[in-house]
């Protein structure tokens, strides 16, 4: 029997990891296509996001070599064109679904395989640690695509966190002083993500064609408000 094709990303992926994730909540989100209403945000971590990007790009193009602080990951031959979001995606034919998504970069091995990276402007904080559920199904989400797509072996997965340097220079403090403005410098944190394509992004596409074929919404985390809230409100204008 052909199932109706639903498709996710890579990242919303992830959000089934997540400790506190609420089964009602995904349920909304995936009829949703993950487009909720009523949602701001800000666009500066994307223009961050481009910006790494073209840096790492820049420095290769002048030195023929990628930027050195992601030397800890592995000795790198090269860097290959990330394919758009609409190109870089598989159909699991067992669960109907649609994988896709669009690494930040990919860099090309020594021995020939491939580094997926992901670029996040945040300090590596416990905060950004318990979001690394989610990154692991992110990036071995991209992993899984890349090889299903036979666009090569994948050899190792990271992140590079940019944190920015809160605290005003006092001693070079000139240096990031422009006419028009200020520079904040960044530096970087890597962090590792343990390889296991298949092993992570099987299971969990059958844990969304779950999702997509419940007939109604599941129950909601025990004791969030919000959803009360939202009784309520429904109760008075419903
Ligand atoms: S219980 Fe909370 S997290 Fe779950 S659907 Fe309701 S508002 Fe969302």
């Amino acid at each position: 029997m052909n199932k109706k094709q639903v498709r996710i990303s890579a990242k919303n992926l992830g959000q089934l990891a997540l400790p506190d994730y609420c089964p009602r909540c995904f349920y909304l989100k995936l009829k949703l296509q993950f487009k909720l209403p009523w949602q701001i945000f800000p666009g500066i971590f994307s223009t961050i996001d481009s910006y790494s990007k073209k840096i790492t790009w820049q420095y290769y193009k002048k030195h023929k070599i990628v930027p050195p602080w992601f030397k800890p990951f592995g000795n790198f031959t090269g860097l290959l064109p990330v394919p758009h979001w609409s190109k870089f995606y598989i159909v699991d034919s067992k669960t109907g679904i649609m994988l896709n998504g669009m690494p930040d970069d990919i860099f090309i091995m020594a021995d020939g395989r491939y580094f997926i990276v992901d670029y996040k402007t945040a300090k590596f904080t416990d905060n950004q640690d318990a979001l690394i559920p989610l990154y692991v199904i992110q990036l071995n989400g991209y992993a899984y695509i890349f090889e299903k797509m036979g666009m090569g072996k994948i050899g190792g997965l990271g992140l590079c966190y940019y944190e920015p340097q809160g605290d005003a220079p006092t001693v070079s403090f000139e240096t990031v002083i422009q006419d028009d403005g200020f520079d904040m410098p960044f530096k970087a944190h890597l962090k590792r993500i343990k390889l296991d394509p298949a092993g992570v992004v099987l299971p969990l596409l059958k844990e969304v064609r779950r999702y997509a074929d419940m007939g109604k919404a599941p129950v909601g985390r025990d004791g969030c408000r919000d959803c009360e809230i939202l009784e309520r409100v429904v109760g008075v204008v419903g």
